[in-house]
């Protein structure tokens, strides 16, 4: 598929994973709705960059966990550019503990940020996505969602579930041309894993059979392939990993 002038709108695209895929659509010819919660100069970063680039981008404030920001959000996407063709929904945060010490604070927040976002952006996102003719809805889960993580109880079930939605969703969406795949990124060095021990890091990264963290960009690319060259891939996961979870 020719990306140039399809419009995505990227979750949380003001950070790590997110800016980068940002920047990878913009490169190709997206014009790309960058969304934050908080973070606005990074936003605003990200979005100067691609314009210094040539290409098109506009950052947009909501908080996806919350259905009327969400719809905003879509709206203000809808209102700039005219039309959808690419969802990402990437916004995710971590609040790790063990189960024993487990709250109910932060067991719904995780839960709310990482997969009823989603619930709520794709269902306002839907129709503009079919009426593309060839949407894409890629949904940013994790090697957590697959093997479990200690200390994650929270995180794991919201990664898996979004698994399971993309499944169930592509299953619905088949003949309509849009494709709906997860992606699940290994240990990717962002602020999210800053935000590990450095004795942990250490253990985790010999585990890896690649010996090293990924970089943002190697799943920036990842979600590049699926728009451009996945007209038959759907319900997929694509492990971008390392080798560390097969
Ligand atoms: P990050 O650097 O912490 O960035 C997270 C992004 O999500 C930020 O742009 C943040 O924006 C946004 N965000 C958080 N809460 C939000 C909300 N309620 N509404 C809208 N945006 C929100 O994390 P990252 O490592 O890039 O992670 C991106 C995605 O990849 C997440 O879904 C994460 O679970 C997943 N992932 C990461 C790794 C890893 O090793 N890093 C591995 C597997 C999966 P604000 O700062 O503006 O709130």
């Amino acid at each position: 598929m020719n990306l140039m002038g399809k419009v995505a709108i990227v979750t949380g695209g003001s950070k790590g994973i997110g800016a980068a895929i940002s920047k990878e659509l913009a490169n190709a010819g997206v014009k790309v709705v960058v969304n934050y919660n908080s973070s606005q100069d990074c936003a605003e970063r990200v979005v100067n960059e691609i314009l210094a680039n040539g290409g098109s981008a506009i950052a947009v404030k909501g908080d996806v966990s919350d259905l009327r920001e969400a719809s905003v959000l879509v709206e203000e996407a809808i209102e700039k550019y005219g039309r959808l063709d690419i969802l990402v929904n990437n916004a995710g945060i971590t609040r790790d503990r063990t189960f024993k010490k487990m709250d109910e604070n932060n067991w719904r927040k995780v839960i709310d940020v990482n997969l009823n976002s989603v619930f709520n952006t794709t269902s306002i996102a839907l129709q503009h996505l079919i009426d593309s003719g060839n949407g894409r809805i890629i949904n940013i889960s994790s090697i957590i969602g697959q093997a479990g993580g200690f200390g994650q109880t929270n995180y794991s079930a919201a990664k898996a579930g979004l698994i399971g939605f993309t499944k169930s969703l592509s299953l619905e969406l088949a003949r309509t041309g849009v494709t709906v795949n997860a992606i699940c990124p290994g240990f990717i060095e962002t602020e999210m894993l800053s935000e590990v021990p450095d004795n942990v890091r250490e253990q985790i990264q010999g585990r890896i059979p690649a010996r090293r963290f990924g970089h943002a960009e190697e799943i920036a690319r990842g979600v590049l392939y699926l728009c451009q060259d996945g007209e038959y891939i759907t319900g997929q996961q694509l492990n971008i990993n390392g080798g560390l979870y097969m």
